[in-house]
């Protein structure tokens, strides 16, 4: 065995895996990358089909991220932000808040125009952290005690997130979610929220259709029953007089559940009922943000053509693609294009200025990382939202998207397809024992994980979702690439389980 391998089987302890499973195989020991490519330490060459689990957005070993980290080592790595400013977190903080205001006039899904908001309610601050995780946690904690301070000191407001929602492992953010294997054995620990129906259109009991060859979403016949029990958890809420602090949710789609993909107005829907309900609105953006839902639904030539002209006119969130403007929207992962573990989290005018008072109305938010505005991170940002606004990005991921329209559907011939879920620059294939029937495979027979092992022995690497396999490439992967992608997608579900 390799010596890497040998020194990760002695002394490392990998998250979220079954490190019996582990130690039987030698590991695959990633020494270098370039582009959508990494090698291991035997010389092999591997796609990175996830993005190194959803961040990396350029590719590997990006000469202008590099230089970015080099220009800024040669001032400093860092130092704190408890006490000093810094100049690339302030460039940075400023970048993210034009890039998070959603523009007025433009047309939401229900065909409604979205409106000038008072500047108080604009996305105007941000909050440094290091993970996904930690982003989560800020946004929950300045919801709460925004709430309390705002409804009285004995207020205790819950807050309302999705079935199946992942939003980090830290215990507020596990909290907030609601997948029973990963949250279970910490019940104990952590504090109480409520969940709602996602919108899993393939798997809705409100679905009357039968399972059709396409995305579930295109031909679900229903009643938006699964709007209609956002609005009861609201209203006895309401009754209880104790409305909820926050809405919780990753808009367009949620990653960790399934990759599930929301149906178009079902967003929309559901944030004006939280709002209505004077419920604040906490958009988990560590797996969407950063241009990964696509520049629009569909991509045609001419809108490519289009959208490279105007590449201001892409939009980096789905918060600003979809006209919904969260009170704290969450961002982690891709924020450095996945060079260095870095988040933010931003906030309106308003929540800010409820944490206002004198020294000694310690009205302070209490909390901070000792990384909080790192300069490498903050450079890295920097360079990786020019890469993202400028037109070679947005031609590059309008390819990249379109490449994923035209190659998934071929994968719909094989009969363990069930669905396949596509929002701009990510797809999720569900794999089923019958597509007819929609059987699931049980997770203890280890599909996902087996489908992926024969991926990364064809030389794609990916991670799956249950038994859901992600495709979530870099943004600089051709289309031939993706060809590829899908082509050993197809060959592994045929190998192991056909
Ligand atoms: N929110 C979402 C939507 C995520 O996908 C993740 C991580 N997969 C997190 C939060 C937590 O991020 P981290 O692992 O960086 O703490």
């Amino acid at each position: 065995m390799n010596r890497f391998a040998q020194l990760d089987h002695r002394y490392v302890w990998h998250p979220f895996t079954q490190m019996r499973d582990w130690l039987r195989t030698e590991p695959i020991v990633i020494s270098s990358g370039k582009g959508a490519w990494l090698q291991d330490v035997q010389g092999r060459n591997y796609l990175d089909a996830n993005s190194s689990i959803w961040t990396n957005l350029h590719g590997h070993k990006h000469p202008r991220l590099n230089a970015a980290i080099q220009r800024q080592l040669r001032r400093i790595a860092h130092s704190s932000a408890l006490g000093f400013a810094n100049e690339p977190a302030g460039l940075l903080a400023e970048k993210l808040v034009m890039a998070a205001q959603v523009v007025p006039g433009e047309k939401k899904a229900s065909g409604r125009k979205t409106r000038i908001l008072p500047r108080k309610d604009r996305l105007a601050k941000v909050f440094f952290s290091d993970n996904g995780s930690t982003a989560l946690e800020v946004a929950l904690k300045l919801a709460y005690e925004y709430s309390r301070r705002t409804r009285g000191p004995k207020a205790r407001p819950k807050f309302l997130s999705l079935t199946g929602a992942y939003h980090g492992d830290t215990v507020g953010a596990v909290s907030l979610g609601h997948i029973d294997l990963f949250h279970q054995s910490f019940a104990g620990l952590l504090f109480k929220a409520d969940q709602v129906m996602s919108p899993y259109c393939y798997r809705c009991p409100f679905n009357r259709a039968k399972p059709q060859r396409e995305d579930a979403r295109k031909y679900r016949r229903c009643d938006w029953e699964c709007v209609g029990l956002v609005a009861k958890k609201f209203a006895a809420q309401k009754r209880r007089a104790n409305p909820y602090a926050a809405f919780v949710y990753e808009p367009l789609m949620q990653g960790a559940a399934g990759m599930i993909a929301q149906p178009s107005g079902w967003l929309e829907q559901v944030t004006d009922m939280a709002r209505a309900h004077g419920a604040l609105l906490i958009a988990d953006e560590v797996m969407t943000g950063f241009g990964r839902t696509g520049l629009a639904c569909h991509l045609t030539d001419e809108s490519v053509v289009a959208m490279a002209k105007e590449p201001a006119r892409a939009k980096l969130f789905a918060a600003t693609r979809t006209g919904i403007q969260p009170d704290f929207l969450c961002l982690a992962k891709g924020l450095t294009g996945g060079y260095l573990p870095m988040a933010a989290t931003l906030t309106t005018g308003r929540v800010f200025e409820a944490f206002l008072g004198r020294h000694e109305e310690f009205k302070t938010f209490f909390h901070g990382h000792t990384f909080t505005g790192n300069q490498l991170g903050s450079a890295v940002a920097l360079a990786s939202l020019e890469l993202l606004q400028g037109a070679a990005s947005v031609r590059a991921r309008a390819r990249l998207q379109q490449a994923l329209q035209r190659e998934l559907p071929s994968l719909w011939t094989l009969p363990q397809v069930g669905d396949i879920r596509q929002v701009g620059l990510v797809a999720g294939v569900e794999l089923v024992k019958d597509w007819r029937t929609r059987a699931p495979y049980a997770l203890r027979e280890r599909t996902g994980i087996r489908v992926c092992e024969a991926m990364a022995r064809r030389g794609v690497l990916t991670r799956p979702v249950g038994n859901v396999i992600v495709l979530m490439p870099p943004y600089c992967t051709t289309p031939k690439e993706v060809v590829r992608m899908v082509a050993v997608l197809r060959e592994a579900v045929e190998e192991m389980l056909g």
